[in-house]
């Protein structure tokens, strides 16, 4: 059996290495010319790292990457409002969360594609489903007929669009600047992720490997004219390592993206058909679970399709993983608004909340989120 995946981004080539590994035929069609990731980091927490586990990737990413033992949410100053210690989870799962730069992590995924194959600027432009299978349209001029299909074709999937009914994109009214910079963080922060909140605004960091850090920034969209040249400005009342990180940014190298996401979907899957990854549940960054979850969807496919029959997986794919899908995006959404709370009283009175926190309860969250389904 061969089966067609749309696109190549984390989700797509996680897929088709669980898919390969199970011994089957691969195709993988993605729009791009080459295989150009964001110059940016990402952090595989410890669920994406026990599926890197699973499938021998591991090593790879600890190698590349840098392991992360606390994520913490600090005031402005970097002082601490809540640490979370990551060890028990590394000792429970025997993995630990990996920070990585995302040019890595593609090489390692591409490297890791054996007798997958993997078809370069061919972007899907439309789908006609016929008898058991679909004729997929591409812009440029070509079809391919399909018998089983996965759309990991990001959040304005094609596939969706095609396939699906009617779903909607929700605009946090934040905007996001990502960069990675030649930069060596103080020791104490080396394998740590620090989110600094401030007042309708956060700037989060950490060590990718021994050279390079990835930091991220993130602004209400009604502050004024911020830019990639400018961004400066809006942190003066940070910790002033921050302003250290971002004078050590070229500015050609700081990515600009508003943050958005997908109303919770109430099907995924259709005949021959499914959705995995940013297509089927993109959420805000907020918790740092994005291309984790479409790792775990591609691991949980993966183990689906290995024991049913291809349409049995999709159905059982979906039972398994849209509640936690579900769960983080109505989450990071609302992180989101916690972290950019303007009124001052609030904004303490939140601080103080999340201070007052039992490790046993965010442990507990986390248990969730950490936690693979088993099929
Ligand atoms: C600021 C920010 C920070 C983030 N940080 C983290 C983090 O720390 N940890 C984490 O887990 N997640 C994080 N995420 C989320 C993460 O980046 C995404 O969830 C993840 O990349 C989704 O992967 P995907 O493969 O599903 O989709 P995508 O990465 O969007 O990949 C889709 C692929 O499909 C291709 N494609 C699209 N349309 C077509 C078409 N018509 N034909 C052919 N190909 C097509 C695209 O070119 C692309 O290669 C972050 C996101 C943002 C915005």
């Amino acid at each position: 059996m061969t089966i067609d995946i749309i696109g190549a981004g984390i989700g797509g080539l996680m897929t088709a290495i669980t898919l390969q590994k199970k011994g089957y035929n691969v195709r993988i069609y993605e729009q791009a010319e080459t295989i150009k990731p964001v110059g940016a980091g990402i952090v595989l927490a410890n669920n994406a790292m026990q599926v890197c586990e699973h499938l021998g990737l591991r090593e790879a990413m600890e190698k590349a990457g840098n392991r992360i033992s606390s994520m913490n949410v600090t005031r402005s100053d970097l002082h601490p409002i809540s640490a979370f210690d990551l060890k028990y989870f590394d000792e429970k799962y025997g993995v630990s969360n990996v920070a990585i730069h995302r040019a890595d992590l593609q090489r390692i995924l591409v490297d890791a594609l054996q007798g997958s194959e993997l078809f370069l600027g061919k972007a899907l432009s439309g789908i006609i489903r016929k008898d058991e299978g679909f004729v997929l349209n591409f812009k440029d001029g070509t079809e391919v007929e399909s018998q089983a299909l996965i759309g990991a074709d990001g959040i304005h999937s094609t596939v969706r669009r095609e396939l699906f009914d009617e779903n909607t994109i929700r605009d946090t009214g934040q905007i996001c600047w990502r960069g990675v910079a030649k930069f060596e963080l103080p020791p104490k922060y080396r394998h740590e992720l620090n989110e600094a909140w401030g007042r309708s605004s956060r700037f989060g960091f950490t060590q990718i490997n021994s050279e390079y850090i990835y930091w991220f920034a993130v602004l209400n969209d009604d502050q004024g004219e911020a830019s990639s040249q400018n961004l400066s400005n809006y942190f003066t009342a940070y910790h002033p390592l921050v302003q250290q990180i971002l004078k050590a940014t070229p500015v050609s190298v700081i990515h600009e993206a508003r943050l958005t996401d997908l109303k919770p979907m109430s099907n995924w899957v259709k005949r021959n058909v499914g959705l995995l990854g940013d297509a089927a549940h993109a959420t805000t960054p907020n918790m740092g679970q994005g291309a984790c979850q479409s790792i775990e969807d591609a691991y949980i496919l993966g183990e689906c399709i290995g024991k049913y029959s291809f349409n049995e997986a999709l159905q059982k794919y979906q039972t398994l993983r849209m509640p936690k899908a579900r769960m983080i995006v109505n989450t990071s959404w609302t992180v989101g608004k916690l972290a950019h709370i303007q009124n001052p009283v609030l904004a303490r009175l939140r601080n103080w909340m999340m201070q007052l926190t039992p490790q046993r309860i965010n442990r507990k969250q986390s248990e969730k989120i950490f936690e693979l389904g088993k099929v």
